[in-house]
């Protein structure tokens, strides 16, 4: 679609308002809503906003921006307020001199794209998205439990989280995204919703909406969606298993049908370089505190730096599917990450791999968890950075991720994350309390 195409569309549709929107350093969709009359000149000149007041974006002296709606991106918002009908835009970010802003997350994700593109490829991704559903209090406030622990008296929250998903789908599908399925996950209250691969700005684009449906039809509910790593102890946390893929001249680069895996020498270069660079890019795949309580043996989460065609507790997984589908499966981000900046590191480390010829180490299709100690230092398997402490020390020294993430950005998260590690570190936890109060 192109602006032509979306101004005809919002008077044929009587849209009065566009929300014009953007994604902060940490992911969080930021709007700002503009009355349709004014779309011709988002398009021509884009609209200024303050940068100053957008976590890591600038300071208060440069803070001139500009939102420069992308026109692909129209959507017609699957509700309205008071009757009014509103559509939505995603937006880059520009400097007042007119070139992109070097900080903005999805400008970071379109260079990599660029890179492939440089290189042949056209990389897809699709995440699988995790995430429970609680209840709010009389206030409205959210509350950590779970909806479907306990008896079959709890029936009714139950029907309602299975309404929320459908209607969730059904409004996304409105949106222009498949949700090709929606299911109860593994712990209590949790669920999962995946919708159809494509290219990776789409696919990041794409992310930011289902989250933003699900919890504002969640409200509808009186429920709220929760993308919290790991919400309660003892349960499976919630991930964003990412499936990635390149073609080549409309071709699976991954797939070679010679080979007898049918797995490309793409593929296993692919895997070198994300297993190469598996530690560095963890800041920003799981960049909470709570993303490492996840991060944990015996949940379905990884901790191992390792890949495998099968078994489910590697890092990397290779699904069965071949030919058009061959691709590789991620397993370590989860839906706190920024989507843009993620996948940006996921396959700027897998076309590194394909770039140095980076052969990965041999595959594991024993369960990992189990394994002795012993033996994983025997065949040299390495673990993931156990706090966010730890993984923002090895991004420090990533010149990968700098480069990726470009000067500012790079600056900013480990300035932000490493003031949001000390601030947990100085706080009192319950378990501090339960197990020292009687000291
Ligand atoms: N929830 C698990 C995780 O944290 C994954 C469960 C699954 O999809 N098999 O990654
Ligand atoms: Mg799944
Ligand atoms: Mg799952
Ligand atoms: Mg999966």
């Amino acid at each position: 679609m192109k602006a032509e195409d979306v101004l005809k569309l919002v008077e044929e549709e009587s849209i009065q308002f566009v929300r014009l929107q953007f994604s902060d350093i940490n992911g969080n969709v930021k709007n700002v809503e503009i009355p349709t009359q004014e779309l011709p000149r988002a398009f021509e000149r884009g609209i200024m906003f303050d940068g100053s007041s957008i976590e890591g974006f600038v300071r208060i002296e440069e803070s001139d921006m500009y939102l420069r709606p992308d026109p692909e991106t129209f959507a017609i918002l699957p509700w309205t307020t008071d009757g009014i009908k509103s559509a939505r835009l995603i937006c880059d970010v520009y400097k007042p001199d007119g070139t992109p802003f070097e900080g903005d997350p999805r400008y970071r994700l379109k260079l990599v794209v660029e890179k492939a593109k440089k290189m042949g490829f056209v990389p897809y991704a699709g995440p699988e998205l995790e995430f429970f559903v609680v209840p709010r209090d009389s206030k409205g406030f959210p509350v950590a439990e779970t909806l479907d622990r306990g008896s079959y008296f709890d029936l009714l929250p139950l029907n309602q989280v299975e309404s929320l998903r459908s209607e969730a789908a059904v409004a996304l599908r409105t949106m222009g995204i498949d949700v090709e399925a929606s299911h109860h996950e593994g712990a209590p209250s949790q669920h999962e919703v995946d919708f159809r691969y494509d290219e990776l700005v789409r696919t990041a684009d794409n992310t930011q909406t289902v989250k933003l449906v699900l919890k504002t039809i969640a409200i509808k509910y009186n429920l709220h969606v929760t993308f919290m790593p790991k919400p309660f102890f003892g349960i499976n946390g919630s991930g964003m298993h990412t499936h990635l893929s390149l073609f080549r001249d409309g071709e699976n680069a991954f797939h070679d049908p010679s080979a007898s895996d049918g797995l490309s020498k793409t593929l296993y270069y692919f895997v070198g370089g994300l297993i190469a660079h598996a530690k560095e890019i963890t800041a920003i795949t799981n960049p909470t505190v709570n993303s490492y309580k996840r991060l944990v043996p015996g949940y379905e989460a990884p901790v191992n730096i390792a890949w495998s065609k099968a078994n489910r507790s590697a890092l990397i997984r290779v699904p069965a599917a071949r030919g058009k589908s061959t691709r590789i499966e991620y397993r370590a981000p989860d839906p706190s990450c920024n989507t843009y900046l993620a996948l940006a590191v996921m396959v700027a480390a897998g076309l590194d791999g394909i770039e140095k010829r980076t052969d990965p180490p041999l595959p594991i299709e024993e369960n990992i968890y189990t394994m002795s100690d012993e033996k994983k230092a025997q065949i040299k398997i390495e673990s993931l950075p156990g706090s966010l402490k730890d993984a923002l020390e090895e991004m420090k020294n990533s010149t990968l991720v700098k480069e990726v993430l470009g000067e500012h950005i790079f600056r900013k998260f480990l300035e932000l994350k490493r003031r949001e590690w000390r601030e947990f570190s100085i706080s009192v936890t319950d378990w501090e309390i339960r197990r020292y109060l009687n000291v």
